[in-house]
């Protein structure tokens, strides 16, 4: 098998490349980000957030985006081939996938070209594009995460309109969103999983109410949101009513395959790589130690691993619409960034706890907050267990749980 690239997409890599190592350094590179976020999609300080919105029109200019959406609809239609190569770029150099829109161009857009009407896809998708309508994901609960198809907030016709109550939680960038994908239950009677429809809300829609959660990093990246009386059109309806199930589970695939491809697995371990020529471990130089060599050779098996699990994932998706396989990716890379940091937690002992910028923080304390939100990742999109579940049951046909 031949794994060379053809002069073309060795064309297409330099040119990316050199955008990319152009906005690194403008907008990222010496200042870094001020918040301390679990992803860029928690970013708390106004100023990073700006400055996230400017990488995305870059991106979005430059025509780099959404290449996996089709050109009809804004995208580039790229082969698997060229998105690797713009996902291997993106994370070389640990910048944002999706610029600042993150849930609509990964999941929400695809789902809106996959499931929606015409008119939506013409009013909605345009605007994705150039960031100029932010979105968001309503789908927990109080008491509904895991199990999700026991969600409560509800939406009951009303002549052209649904009229939604409710709350959901742990709402990423709601606080900054125009627009929201729903699950609501628009059928208290029927099936849990048949009685979910699925709304496009506008977020400035009187009747929000969006509060934030302070986080242990102490970013206000996610939110409550409480929906009183909040009026959507029925036009806004994706699919079917009461079908809702079905669309939401293709948004979370898409989620999945996105949560498989964003973590810069390779570049953190060489990060780390660095970290153990500078430190001390069992009395002799990190990088000397037989324990920290064999820890880091397993991990460069594993970031090697993962980049091929990312490859396959895009070379199905050219083919069909995601599938439980997408557990696999997010599964496999989440866990993987985990580990890496909880390496990272024992390489460095007590110096790991010191905040970011005290004396004897190693790396300005990212292994430190690297450790907080790699918890957090694993639980996003459906946590680990819940994962191995669905790969148990619905890839190896093992019996239900
Ligand atoms: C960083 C981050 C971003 C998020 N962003 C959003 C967002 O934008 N929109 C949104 O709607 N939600 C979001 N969430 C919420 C996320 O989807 C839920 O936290 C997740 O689905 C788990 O639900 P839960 O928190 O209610 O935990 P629970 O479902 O209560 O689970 C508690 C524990 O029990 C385990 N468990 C539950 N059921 C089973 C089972 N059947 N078998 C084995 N173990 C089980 C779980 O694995 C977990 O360890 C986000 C979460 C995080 C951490």
């Amino acid at each position: 098998m031949d794994f060379s690239y053809t002069p073309e997409q060795e064309a297409f890599r330099a040119e990316l490349r050199a955008f990319l190592e152009r906005q690194h350094a403008e907008l990222f590179g010496r200042q870094g980000l001020a918040s301390n976020s679990v992803s860029f999609l928690d970013v708390t300080d106004d100023a990073d957030w700006e400055r996230l919105m400017e990488y995305h029109r870059r991106l979005y200019n430059a025509g780099y985006l959404a290449l996996h959406w089709p050109k009809e609809y804004g995208g580039a239609g790229a082969d698997p081939v060229t998105l690797a190569i713009y996902q291997d770029e993106v994370l070389r150099l640990g910048l944002p996938m999706y610029g600042a829109n993150q849930v609509a161009i990964d999941r929400i857009g695809p789902t809106i070209i996959l499931m929606g009407t015409e008119e939506q896809r013409r009013r909605y998708l345009p605007k994705m594009l150039t960031g100029e309508e932010i979105w968001s994901q309503g789908y927990s609960e109080p008491n509904a995460g895991s199990d999700l198809a026991s969600l409560r907030t509800s939406a009951v016709i009303d002549g052209d309109h649904f009229v939604v109550n409710g709350q959901k939680v742990w709402t990423s960038v709601a606080h900054r969103s125009d627009f929201q994908c729903l699950l609501v239950r628009t059928d208290f009677n029927a099936p849990k999983h048949r009685g979910i429809s699925y709304l496009l809300v506008d977020m400035h829609s009187p009747g929000i109410t969006i509060r934030p959660l302070v986080q242990i990093t102490g970013e206000r990246g996610f939110n409550e949101v409480f929906y009183d009386n909040v009026r959507v059109p029925r036009k806004n309806l994706v699919g079917e009513l009461n079908q809702g199930w079905q669309v939401s589970i293709a948004t979370l695939m898409y989620e999945r395959i996105s949560g498989g491809a964003r973590h810069p697995v390779e570049r953190d371990l060489e990060r780390l790589i660095e970290v153990t020529r500078r430190v001390e471990f069992g009395g002799m130089p990190a990088h000397r130690h037989p324990y920290v060599r064999e820890k880091l050779a397993q991990f460069s098996i594993e970031a090697r691993a993962l980049r091929l699990a990312r490859y396959r994932a895009l070379t199905a998706m050219g083919k069909k619409a995601p599938g439980p396989e997408s557990s696999f990716g997010k599964l496999l890379a989440t866990e993987i960034n985990l580990r890496l940091a909880l390496f990272a937690d024992e390489l460095l002992g007590p110096y790991n706890g010191l905040a970011p910028d005290s004396i004897g923080a190693v790396d300005g304390g990212r292994w430190s907050q690297k450790l907080i939100g790699a918890r957090a990742l694993t639980i996003a999109a459906g946590s680990s267990e819940i994962q191995h579940n669905i790969i148990g049951e619905r890839i190896l046909g093992l019996p239900k749980d």
